[in-house]
């Protein structure tokens, strides 16, 4: 339709009124909508007509409808906007007799199932009518309903809270779209706007197939011999299930007839799936039974995290979770803190590569690992848990991971994607890696470059950032890479791509890095040498399954370290902190500050040293931080600027230029949190200078970033004043207990979800 016609429409967007709407066939979702319009005041007449006459006089006693019509065309001359409430394969006839009879600038919308066939109708039924006679189209689709129907049934609120589709066409008037948008509006919807066919491919799946699987399953029981014998005794579980096999017959013949294509293709899927369940259950393969429940547990629970708005990709994209720091509080008692995040990716890494049933306990279920523990899902990996910090990872061998059936979305998680990147490098099928925004900015070409050296077939996104694409079956050679910088995630990317590779691979650091996986490699049963700052192994080799008490975080620990060093009168124990000597930088940087750091009850757990730590109060002094210590304790910076402040005296770092791309630029955004709570710095291009001052209090911007958001929320223990600490969903991905373990030594945190 042109906009002259639109201008000559009786209705006014803007104010959402429109002046009179027809709702052709009236029955739960026609009368529904036409009294929600009307008890929302946004029409101002109500036409109804149904093909039945008793319907439009229960529609009129019931106050549905204004003006009932006597015939299919009266009720649409006169109308603003025509709304066919009628079953899908009904359209057409309905659409055939009133062709003619739309007034200039009239809306036609539907609230049809199926989209594709009612666009279809639309092109065949308007083709030989004039433009300017032809009303502008905007098919929707409300995602509601019940099993009842008739009028009768009507129900005002039955749209609110729930979402509409609309599948506006590409040549539409978008001011059309709006008026449509406004109305549903007005009934509590919420309206999304997706392509027809794809429409009908997504409702297909999460609606049509359903149905069609309640009927068919309430169907076979009853035809079973002792069917009443079943029902009897069916529990609540069936049903709930088979709720939806008591909605209307004809509207669902309807729609599968209509919707053909799609719901072939998604039942041919599930059919073939449900074989394959068969086949299990007469082969007594559990390891298959396994693997279909777990993932569809693992797939409901985040969906059930989605609708209650938890899972880590609404809470990043939509929720602002501030913490409320009060001045002051106390550090004492004992506590263990969450698992090591290093060791929790790598343990379902490597077990998911090895041969036999890895066991793991106190595996961290912050949202990084547990994204890597779906990746894995998704490659075929049978994955049991976590359940309380256990999991059992029922390995496939180093070359049994199968092609995953989307882009591994990776979350928050730096170390994942980098890890990731050289193990799928030697897989036989195509791979791409997503992840959330702070990810997506972050630097991916220093691994993708010496993959390539490897033979590796790489794409990254720009600017050398994320996504990066994969391309399977490149054959790796191994080769000896000098690092330019000392990244763990670098080293250890290539060794897992090593795994691949013909030959030796080697790496060597310009300063000692993390060596967890150097270490659990071993573990693993697969040797890797260590010669001076070079670490080494050969590809072709298997790993074999073995047991993994996850030790508790170092990077973790040191906010509680930290917060009990600058906290006069505290006394702290840690229990079971891993203590690589690749990551201990933060003891020893306290310790060279004056902090008191007594270590007890040392053993060794799967290759990796632990240790209780117990913590007491001493005034700190200023230090220039070794520079050999920096990478030691590269995570930890964001908390050590913190004691920092309270050490009397200037620190001053450098060499830690690392820290301007990691989750944020670390030196800057500590240095603006500082500022805004009154502590001056100097940045440096690799590093900052901090003097001893006091802390009073204000708000600060984590900027997505979890360790600043924990280390200013360790500041407010010797804050003058509150600190309010802005964005801070990310600490779930690394200490998702925080908040807890705080108050339980005495620090006055309050979390609100804005
Ligand atoms: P309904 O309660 O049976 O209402 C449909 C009404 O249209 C009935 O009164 C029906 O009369 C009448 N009708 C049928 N053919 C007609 C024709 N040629 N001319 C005039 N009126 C005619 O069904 P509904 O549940 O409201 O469904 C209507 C539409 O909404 C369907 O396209 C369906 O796909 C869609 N929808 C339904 C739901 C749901 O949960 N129910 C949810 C979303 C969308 P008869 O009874 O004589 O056939």
């Amino acid at each position: 339709m042109s906009n002259s016609n639109m201008e000559r429409g009786a209705f006014v967007a803007s104010s959402k009124i429109v002046d009179t709407i027809a709702v052709i066939g009236l029955g739960l979702i026609g009368g529904s909508f036409a009294k929600a319009l009307k008890e929302a005041g946004a029409a101002r007449r109500v036409i109804g007509f149904d093909r039945r006459p008793e319907e439009l006089s229960v529609g009129l006693s019931i106050g549905v409808i204004d003006e009932a019509a006597q015939t299919l065309k009266q009720a649409v001359l006169d109308a603003d906007v025509v709304v066919l409430a009628v079953p899908v394969r009904a359209v057409e006839d309905v659409l055939g007799q009133i062709k003619y009879d739309f007034k200039p600038g009239a809306i036609l919308t539907d609230v049809g199932s199926v989209k594709g066939c009612f666009v279809g109708a639309v092109e065949r039924i308007f083709q030989g009518v004039d433009e300017a006679n032809r009303p502008v189209v905007v098919p929707g689709h409300p995602i509601a309903g019940s099993e009842k129907s008739g009028v009768a049934a009507a129900d005002a609120t039955l749209f609110a809270n729930h979402k509409v589709i609309l599948t506006p066409l590409s040549e539409q008037n978008p001011e059309a779209v709006e008026v449509i948008r406004s109305l549903w509006s007005c009934c509590g919807s919420t309206v999304l706007e997706m392509g027809v066919d794809h429409h009908d491919d997504v409702l297909a799946a999460t609606s049509h197939l359903p149905h069609l699987i309640a009927f068919s399953l309430v169907d076979t029981l009853a035809g079973e011999g002792d069917s009443k014998e079943i029902f009897k005794y069916a529990a609540g579980g069936f049903r709930d299930f088979t709720r939806i096999a008591a909605s209307d017959p004809v509207m669902w013949s309807d729609i599968f007839l209509s919707n053909s294509d799609s719901t072939l293709k998604v039942l041919d899927h599930f059919a073939d799936d449900l074989a394959t369940l068969r086949e299990a259950i007469a082969n007594q393969d559990s390891k298959t039974l396994l693997g279909v429940f777990t993932r569809a547990k693992a797939a409901r629970d985040h969906f059930s995290k989605i609708l209650s708005g938890q899972a880590y990709t609404t809470i990043m994209n939509t929720k602002n979770v501030v913490f409320k720091m009060k001045s002051g509080g106390e550090v004492q008692g004992v506590i263990r803190v969450a698992g090591d995040k290093s060791m929790s990716h790598r343990s379902i890494m490597l077990g998911s590569l090895a041969d036999g049933v890895t066991e793991v306990e106190g595996f961290l279920e912050g949202e990084d690992s547990l994204a890597t523990l779906q990746a894995f899902r998704d490659m075929g990996v049978v994955i049991e848990g976590p359940d309380e910090g256990r999991v059992k990872i029922y390995g496939v061998g180093v070359n049994g991971l199968k092609k995953p059936p989307g882009p591994i979305y990776l979350g928050n998680s730096g170390t994942g994607m980098r890890l990731f990147a050289g193990l799928l490098s030697g897989q036989s099928f195509d791979t791409e890696l997503t992840g959330d925004e702070s990810l997506s900015k972050r630097p991916m070409e220093r691994v993708a470059a010496p993959l390539r050296l490897m033979g590796a077939v790489i794409e990254t996104g720009d600017q050398g950032r994320p996504p990066m694409k994969i391309k399977g079956n490149s054959q790796l050679k191994g080769t000896h890479y000098d690092m330019p910088m000392a990244s763990a995630q670098v080293k250890s990317c290539l060794l897992l791509a090593g795994l691949y590779a013909d030959g030796e691979t080697s790496v060597t650091e310009p300063a000692p890095t993390r060596d967890h996986t150097e270490r659990m490699l071993n573990g693993f049963g697969y040797s890797v040498k260590r010669e001076g700052a070079t670490a080494s192994l050969v590809g072709g080799g298997s790993l074999t399954a073995t047991k993994i008490d996850v030790p508790a975080d170092i990077s973790s620990a040191a906010f509680f370290l930290v917060a009990a060093s600058i906290t006069p009168g505290a006394h702290l124990t840690l229990k079971h902190v891993g203590m690589n000597p690749t990551r201990v930088g933060v003891i020893n940087i306290l310790r060279a500050m004056g902090g008191h750091i007594e270590i007890s009850n040392e053993s060794e757990v799967g290759g990796e040293p632990v240790a209780d730590l117990t913590v007491s109060y001493r005034p700190l002094k200023g230090i220039n931080i070794p520079e050999d210590q920096v990478p030691l304790a590269i995570d930890e910076f964001p908390v050590l600027f913190i004691a920092a402040v309270c050490a009397e005296g200037k620190t001053v770092l450098t060499g830690a230029e690392e820290l301007r791309v990691k989750e944020s630029d670390r030196i800057q955004v500590m240095a603006d949190g500082l500022k805004a709570v009154g502590v001056d710095t100097l940045v440096t291009a690799d590093g900052i200078e901090i003097v001893g001052s006091e802390i009073a209090g204000g708000v600060v911007d984590s900027h997505g970033d979890h360790r600043i958001a924990m280390a200013f929320a360790v500041a407010s223990l010797r804050a003058k004043g509150e600190i309010v600490i802005n964005d801070c969903a990310n600490v779930a991905t690394s200490f998702p207990n925080f908040e807890a373990l705080a108050k339980q030594v005495g620090m006055q945190i309050s979390v609100e979800h804005e």
